[in-house]
């Protein structure tokens, strides 16, 4: 299915073909028009902003050899963990006395095993990510990374979080699969990982501010969605709920107070949600 969709398709320098995602019509009962599904022919990467569907291909020699080799020398990135990267809730992270200190990080933000098990959270010891623990963002099929947010557990690090290169945080949503569940039970849209995690499985996080491809995903959400971003981005909060309403999806928004995030307010955001419905 995916070759026939990119059938006669040029990709572009870095490698990225667009195409009309076969999969959408099933996934969210729409068919797309908007060529939302990416591929990449240099890492084999493929995922649509739309349905969230996505994983990974191999590449052949065929598809390779469209590309003028430096610039894929140039352009490429593999999407992996980072360097050094250890689940912390399976083995061999969860006997190693090295994950303690990461793991009651994580427990000091309100996520317990269970979820730290599910959500797929490891940490890194070395490399870029050390000291961060890591969160990964997978593909449909749960597997495949399409990035990670690491959050340092130290105090006072330069960035508090950081992203790999190469990943585009605007074609992905964290969580994306909490959008396709048929449910008069709302979806909370957050910006960071650690508040959709707070909402866990009800949540998708946007990674930063809204992104139209974000946008077009939480349009055909299967169920109705409240926006809960930060306290001091309500505005923003507001007009993307007008935007989905006038789109024709149940949506509302929440203002928090000002300097909160939603993974301080649980409670509170949960039941507001409904009513702002
Ligand atoms: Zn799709």
């Amino acid at each position: 299915m995916l070759r026939e969709a990119l059938e006669g398709r040029a990709p572009n320098r870095k490698g990225w073909v667009r195409a009309n995602c076969p999969w959408c019509e099933d996934r969210i009962g729409k068919p797309d028009r908007k060529q939302c599904l990416g591929f990449n022919a240099i890492s084999g990467r493929w995922h649509c902003f739309r349905c969230g569907i996505g994983g990974r291909t191999d590449v052949d020699e065929e598809q390779v050899l469209l590309f003028d080799e430096e610039a894929i020398k140039a352009e490429r990135v593999v999407m992996e963990p980072p360097e050094s990267f250890m689940p912390l809730y399976e083995e061999p992270g969860w006997s190693s006395w090295e994950g303690h200190v990461p793991r009651a990080y994580l427990r000091g933000r309100g996520i317990d095993d269970d979820l730290g098990f599910d959500a797929g959270i490891g940490a890194c010891y070395e490399g870029r990510a050390k000291k961060r623990v890591v969160v990964p963002i997978f593909a449909a099929d749960q597997k495949t990374w399409m990035g990670w947010s690491g959050r340092a557990w130290f105090p006072g690090a330069r960035q508090k979080y950081l992203y790999p290169t190469g990943m585009d945080r605007e074609a992905l949503l964290y969580k994306h699969d909490a959008l396709l569940i048929e449910s008069d039970d709302p979806v909370f849209v957050v910006e960071g990982v650690f508040d959709a995690l707070a909402f866990w499985p009800d949540a998708v996080a946007v990674l930063g501010k809204p992104s139209e491809g974000q946008i077009e995903a939480l349009i055909v959400a299967k169920r109705p969605v409240v926006v809960a971003l930060d306290g001091d981005a309500w505005r923003e909060g507001d007009a993307l709920a007008l935007r989905l309403r006038f789109e024709g999806q149940r949506a509302g928004a929440l203002r928090l107070p000002p300097g909160k995030d939603p993974d301080e307010m649980v409670d509170w955001v949960r039941a507001e949600g409904r009513k702002s419905l």
